[in-house]
C-alpha cells in the first residue's frame, strides 16, 4: 500500500502559494505578513485558528459554511488561553469575504485558515493579538476513500493540551502522526487518548457505525468540540438513523461495519482499510450521511444545520 499525496487535502493546499492574504486589519500581498521572530506567536507557537470551508452552491451563489460558529469557537480557544480578541462576528465576517473577494476563483471553493496569533505580550501580560486569514483554492469534488492507520502517538490530556483549545501547538503530535503513518503507507491517522481509547482523527472526528447506530467519542475523549460533526448528528436525525457520542475501544475499529472520518474539509471521508484490514466496501449509513451532507453544502437539498454566509455579489 501507498499513501497517494492528492488525498492528503488539508496538507497538499498549504504547498500553495496565494496572492494575497488578511493581515493587520486589510487584504495585502502575501509577503507583506511577517510576524517578529520575538513575538509569543513565534517563540511559543502561541496562536488560535479555524479552518473555514466556503462552497460554490448549484445556483452560482459563494457561502461559507457556519461562519459564525467557526467564530464562537474562536473565541472559546482564545479565551482558554488569554488571548484577546478585539473584533466581533461582523468584522470577523467582513474580513473573510475580504480575502475572498481576492482569491475566489470560478472553478474552486476555498479553504480559509484564519489565525489569531500573539503578536505582542509576554506570559500574558500586554498580550495583543492579530487576525490572519489565509485562503487555499480547494477542488469541488467529493473527497476520497482513504486508508489509515493508528498512530503511536497519543492525543494529550485535556490537563496537559486540552483537545477543545483549537491551537496549533496541538497539531504538533498531528505532524508526528502523519510523518509515522507516511512511512507506513497511510492516508491519514488517528489518534487514541492515554486511555488507549479512540480520540479522533489528526483533523477530523472519527464516525463509526455498528448495526445502523454511528459512534464518535465525545469531546472528553479527546475529540475536538467539532461542528461538522454536530452537524452530522442533525442530518442523521433527519434521516432516521441513531446517532450517538459514546467512548470507543480501539478494537472497535477493527470489527466496525463502517468507518469514516469528518470535519469542514473531511466532509464525510470513507476508510477503506484501518491498519490494513480491508473494511466492507457497501457503506450504506455513511454513504447516506455523506449524500445528504453534500447535497446541504451545495444548496441541492438545503437542510437548516448547514448554514451558509453568502458572499455578497
Ligand atoms: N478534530 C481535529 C483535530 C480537527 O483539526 C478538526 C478540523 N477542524 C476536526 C476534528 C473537525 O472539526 P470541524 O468539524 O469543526 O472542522
Amino acid at each position: 500500500m501507498k499513501s497517494d499525496p492528492t488525498k492528503w487535502r488539508v496538507r497538499t493546499l498549504q504547498l500553495q502559494r496565494p496572492e494575497h492574504v488578511f493581515f493587520d486589519g486589510q487584504v495585502r500581498p502575501w509577503e507583506e505578513a511577517v510576524l517578529h521572530v520575538s513575538t509569543e506567536a513565534v517563540v511559543r507557537g502561541l496562536n488560535v485558528f479555524e479552518g473555514l470551508k466556503g462552497h460554490w452552491q448549484e445556483n452560482g451563489d459563494f457561502g461559507w459554511r457556519t461562519l459564525e460558529r467557526h467564530y464562537e469557537r474562536m473565541r472559546r480557544s482564545a479565551r482558554l488561553l488569554h488571548i484577546p480578541v478585539e473584533f466581533d462576528y461582523d468584522a470577523f465576517r467582513d474580513a473573510c469575504f475580504a480575502i475572498t473577494a481576492a482569491e475566489l476563483r470560478p472553478e474552486s471553493d476555498l479553504y480559509v485558515r484564519a489565525t489569531l496569533f500573539v503578536v505582542e505580550g509576554h506570559y500574558g501580560e500586554g498580550t495583543v493579538s492579530d487576525l490572519v486569514l489565509t485562503a487555499y483554492q480547494q477542488p469541488q469534488k467529493a473527497p476520497q476513500p482513504i486508508d489509515v492507520g493508528t498512530s503511536t502517538w497519543r492525543r494529550s490530556p485535556d490537563l496537559s493540551m486540552p483537545a477543545r483549545i483549537k491551537t496549533s501547538t496541538n497539531y504538533q503530535i498531528a505532524r508526528l502522526a502523519l510523518l509515522e503513518g507516511r512511512g507506513r503507507g497511510y492516508d491519514d491517522m488517528i489518534l487514541l487518548n492515554q486511555s488507549g481509547r479512540v480520540a479522533e482523527g489528526i483533523g477530523a472526528c472519527i464516525l463509526l457505525v455498528r448495526d445502523g447506530r454511528v459512534c464518535s467519542p465525545p469531546p472528553s475523549e479527546g475529540a475536538l468540540e467539532s461542528i461538522t460533526l454536530t452537524i452530522v448528528a442533525e442530518l442523521a436525525a433527519s434521516l432516521g438513523i441513531p446517532f450517538e457520542r459514546r467512548p470507543i475501544d480501539r478494537s472497535e475499529l477493527y470489527i466496525a461495519d463502517e468507518l469514516g472520518l469528518t470535519g469542514t474539509l473531511a466532509e464525510v471521508t470513507m476508510i477503506s482499510s484501518i491498519d490494513d484490514l480491508q473494511l466492507s466496501t457497501d457503506r450504506p449509513v455513511l454513504s447516506a450521511l455523506e449524500r445528504r451532507y453534500r447535497d446541504a453544502l451545495l444548496g441541492i437539498d438545503p437542510h437548516p444545520a448547514v448554514e451558509f454566509a453568502f458572499v455578497p455579489v
